[in-house]
């Protein structure tokens, strides 16, 4: 797999490339988004970008993240949640998500992302993605329930 560039030219290009006006809150936000490797909610990328960009607010990074996911270029997860977390699209990769602590971790499926979907899905209409979400309890979790209160 080829490394991603996390440059300037190479977001803003991304940026274009999606039909989106690049600006400096925009680009630091996807960014932040893009290193991210916790799934964060829009209120996590605020506080971490504040320090950076004193000007930011939280209605920019969730006015922000909507036009993003509006372009394709982020993914609202849907979690058990309230707080929507989110994930850039730049590489494809499905989820498992923890019910109990609530991480996020990514996984690659290979094999599933070749394989073709039936034809009753196919004809449905415009398909924008295939993404799987497994549920369950992660090692941590577990271990924490094993042992003695
Ligand atoms: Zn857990
Ligand atoms: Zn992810």
């Amino acid at each position: 797999m080829t490394p991603l560039s996390n440059s300037i030219d190479h977001l803003t290009q991304t940026f274009r490339e999606s039909g989106l006006r690049v600006t400096h809150q925009r680009l630091e936000i996807y960014r932040e988004l893009m290193e991210a490797r916790d799934h964060p909610t829009a209120e996590q990328l605020y506080r971490r970008l504040r320090g950076r960009i004193p000007t930011l607010s939280l209605d920019t990074v969730y006015r922000t993240l909507t036009t993003l996911v509006t372009h394709g270029m982020v993914k609202r997860l849907e979690t058990v949640e309230s707080q929507a977390r989110f994930d850039t699209t730049r590489q494809r990769h499905h989820h498992i998500i923890c019910k109990r602590c609530n991480e996020i971790m990514d996984f690659h499926w290979p094999l599933l992302d070749e394989t073709p979907l039936p034809g009753e899905v196919d004809s449905w209409g415009r398909l924008d993605g295939v993404n799987v979400v497994v549920y369950g309890v992660c090692a941590r979790c577990l271990a924490g329930d094993a042992q003695p209160t």
